[in-house]
């Protein structure tokens, strides 16, 4: 069992598409901190509950729930069981995504139209569903996984860059909405972290990605983790809206 750095003691988190990658790295480090963890998946029933399993092992408390945030209904029933079976929601780590590359000039409509439908109207789902709870109780921490391309662009990635960099967007509106809810709203914007996501990656782009990072190296899900499990925790009651960048430098 790891020495909590900021209790969520009694607290209950939902973390979408939290069955591998930075979402489970959320996961964990969450429910090592003391959270409930309910996380989500759509396919890979298998990575979710080995996560589960290696959060139990580490003396935490974890649920694994089949739901996809591009449907908006399952959103709203994941909430309300959250709630009916832990009593609370306090954070929302809305972290879900995918990623499609290509150029503008070939990208498909259909990719668009999956991109936005999952990292940004997925987002945006998750959140509305979230915040009821969460204003009712009058505390929140909702916390957005945008990227660091959304911020600074990447040829190859218009689309995707263009839903994480409209995550941000929304977070700013929604921190203002909810602000007198107590709730805060904030981004986490990742550089290239070693995930699935990014091992398609040929030898060639990563060695000129890594040129352009300052710390030399890519990132780990743990060390995104970390500044979510900041955000979430009581401690960082006096931020919101704002954008977290842990990218080794990448983008300052
Ligand atoms: P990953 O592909 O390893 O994991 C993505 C997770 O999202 C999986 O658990 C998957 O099941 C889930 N997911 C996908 N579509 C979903 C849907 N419709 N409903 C519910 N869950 C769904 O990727 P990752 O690298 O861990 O990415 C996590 C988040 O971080 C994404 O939003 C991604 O855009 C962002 N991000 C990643 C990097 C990186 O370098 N890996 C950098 C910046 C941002």
């Amino acid at each position: 069992m790891s020495v909590a750095m900021f209790s969520l003691k009694g607290r209950v988190a939902i973390v979408t598409g939290g069955s591998r990658g930075i979402g489970r790295g959320c996961a964990e480090t969450l429910a090592d901190q003391g959270a409930t963890v309910v996380l989500t998946y759509v396919r890979g029933e298998a990575a979710a509950l080995e996560a589960v399993k290696s959060i139990e092992s580490r003396g935490g408390q974890a649920k694994a729930v089949q739901a996809d945030v591009a449907i908006s209904s399952e959103m709203d029933a994941l909430v309300e069981t959250t709630v009916k079976e832990f009593g609370h929601l306090d954070v929302l780590v809305a972290n879900a995504g995918i990623a499609i590359d290509g150029l503008l000039l070939r990208l498909k409509d259909d990719d668009l139209d999956a991109l936005v439908g999952t990292n940004l109207r997925g987002s945006l789902a998750s959140a509305r569903a979230a915040v009821k709870p969460m204003m009712r109780a009058r505390y929140g921490r909702i916390i957005f996984i945008s990227s660091v391309v959304g911020e600074m662009g990447n040829a190859g990635q218009t689309a995707y860059a263009a839903t994480k960099a409209a995550i941000i967007g929304a977070a700013k509106c929604i921190a203002r909405e909810y602000a007198s809810r107590n709730v805060t709203v904030n981004v986490v914007a990742p550089g290239f972290i070693d995930t699935d996501m990014t091992t398609h990656m040929s030898d060639a782009a990563k060695t000129s990605l890594l040129a352009g990072i300052p710390l030399g190296r890519t990132g780990q899900s743990a060390e995104v983790a970390a500044a979510v499990a900041f955000l979430a925790s009581t401690e960082a009651s006096y931020i919101t809206g704002q954008v977290l960048r842990i990218n080794g430098g990448l983008y300052m």
